[in-house]
């Protein structure tokens, strides 16, 4: 044994970690205030209709390849299902779909591109180009975007209001869940960079087919055979420090002794339970509240017959961003989800008015959804859904290791952070959340490190500058 670490949080960006480390010979306390794993990404029993809900609908593309390694750890990797098509609404009712082509890599969407009727030829222009520097700048062009939102650099690409609208905004809003004019330029291109242009299996979209909460239960298991434990109900509540250096962790009922701790609580959570001496001695905790919030509204709605066909549907310039289809039951009603993303302002509205700003994108997008009776309208409002991925925020952004103790200072030893608003290259994601947790798993360990990027088609590389 290397040694015994305690986790706060059982999340993807603790369990990630957890399975690193019990792989690497630690003995590993997971600390969970809930009853369930999988933090944000989980489900919960509606009290009304006993159904069992996911929070949100959560979504994962072919380049997330730390989350698909994290999948198969879990022995979960089957129940994903994969789309390679998305299909698009058009503001005449109609659907564009999109899919990738035979074409190499950058060129593969090209074709779905020219045969969208959303977009006039004006707006497609506009995207090619954008598409093209966002493609020929590479990861080294676009690590110098880092001061600045991509509104900005949308205006100095010429693009006009009307392709932000129908084009640029539904994709951002849902990947990086904030609006163009606040996410960080350097989010907002990785996007693209990495999902859309680096190759056909890139931006193949993955969609759990059994509840989230049942993704991650396996966890508790792979934890527990690796002679590890997880706590649950167990809500930590201040880190024990003594002369710089943790020594464990008081919970509700009692003080757990550990060598090293590894906060993998979302920002708010891990601020509500330091002192501000431990703000102080500690560079990383100092702001965290610089991280700031962004909202996500998603709404379950049954129907009492099928109204909607698509897997999926995605509804530009309208307020409700994607409707999933979620299942039919034994009695013939159907379970759609929106999703409502960068949801903030929806957060004081009240659940009949959402309801109705709910139908009425439906009605609009599936008309026979008129005559049919709502069984269930069930909103549940994220308020704290992700930190806001802005460019001030991502100076804010801590590192998983603490610097080392020396003249200079240095920060709290054997304290090691994770969460999906830790540094990790990614902005608040499921993705960015399991490398948190494989970064802080191999600062504490000494071994293991990130699951390579998804290689991008040759012709991407030679065409970018810095591939
Ligand atoms: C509505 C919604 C929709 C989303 N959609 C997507 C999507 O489609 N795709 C995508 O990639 N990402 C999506 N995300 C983001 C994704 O869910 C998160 O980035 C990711 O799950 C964060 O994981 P984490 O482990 O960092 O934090 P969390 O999931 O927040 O885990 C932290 C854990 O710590 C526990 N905890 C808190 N305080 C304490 C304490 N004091 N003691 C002990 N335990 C404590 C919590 O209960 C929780 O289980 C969505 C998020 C939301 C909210």
């Amino acid at each position: 044994m290397n040694g015994k670490v305690v986790v706060l949080g059982g999340g993807l960006a603790g369990l990630a970690a957890s399975l690193r480390l019990a792989d690497a010979g630690w003995s590993v306390i997971v600390l969970e205030s809930r009853r369930r794993l999988g933090g944000r990404a989980s489900s919960f029993e509606d009290v009304s209709t006993g159904r069992t809900l996911d929070n949100c609908q959560h979504v994962l593309m072919g380049c997330c390849t730390n989350l698909l390694d994290f999948y198969a750890r879990l022995g979960v990797e089957d129940s994903i299902e994969w789309y390679s098509q998305t299909h698009w609404l058009r503001p005449d009712g109609g659907r564009d779909v999109m899919r990738a082509s035979r074409l190499p890599a950058p060129f593969h969407m090209a074709g779905s591109l020219r045969r969208m009727r959303l977009l006039d030829r004006s707006m497609k222009r506009q995207v090619r180009r954008a598409m093209w520097r966002m493609l020929r700048m590479g990861v080294s062009g676009r690590l110098t975007l880092r001061n600045q939102n991509f509104s900005n650099l949308l205006d100095q690409w010429g693009q006009d209001t009307q392709v932000r609208k129908l084009f640029w905004e539904p994709i951002i809003l849902s990947a990086c869940n904030l609006s163009l004019e606040r996410v960080a330029a350097v989010h907002a291109v990785q996007v693209f960079q990495d999902g859309f242009l680096a190759g056909a299996w890139h931006s193949t979209m993955g969609v759990p087919a059994i509840p989230l909460a049942d993704l991650y239960a396996p966890a508790a298991d792979i934890i527990c055979q690796a002679g590890g434990e997880v706590r649950f109900g167990c809500t930590a509540t201040s880190i024990g420090i003594e002369h710089r250096r943790v020594i464990g962790v008081q919970t509700k009922d009692e003080f757990v002794r550990a060598d090293v701790v590894l906060s993998a609580l979302p920002w708010e959570r891990l601020d509500a339970i330091l002192t501000d001496a431990d703000r102080d001695t500690d560079a990383r905790l100092g702001d965290l509240s610089a991280l700031g919030h962004s909202a996500i509204l998603g709404v379950h709605i049954v129907f009492d017959r099928v109204v909607m066909d698509e897997p999926h549907l995605v509804l530009p310039g309208r307020g409700v961003h994607w409707i999933f289809r979620k299942g039919i039951d034994a009695d013939g009603s159907q379970h759609l989800h929106a999703v409502i993303s960068a949801a903030d302002e929806w957060m004081g509205r009240s659940p009949d008015d959402i309801r109705d700003a709910v139908l009425s994108d439906i009605h609009a997008a599936y008309p026979s959804s008129r005559q049919a009776s709502v069984l269930l309208c069930r909103p549940v409002k994220e308020r704290r859904a992700t930190f806001a991925a802005t460019m001030e925020a991502e100076s804010s952004r801590p590192s998983a290791s603490p610097s080392p103790v020396g003249p200079q200072g240095g920060d709290i030893e054997g304290l090691y952070l994770a969460g999906d608003w830790c540094r990790s290259g990614w902005p608040a994601t499921m993705e960015g959340a399991v490398r948190s947790g494989y970064l802080a798993a191999a600062a504490i360990s000494g071994v293991g490190e990130l699951v390579p990027d998804a290689p991008a088609g040759g012709l991407v590389r030679f065409l970018a500058k810095t591939r």
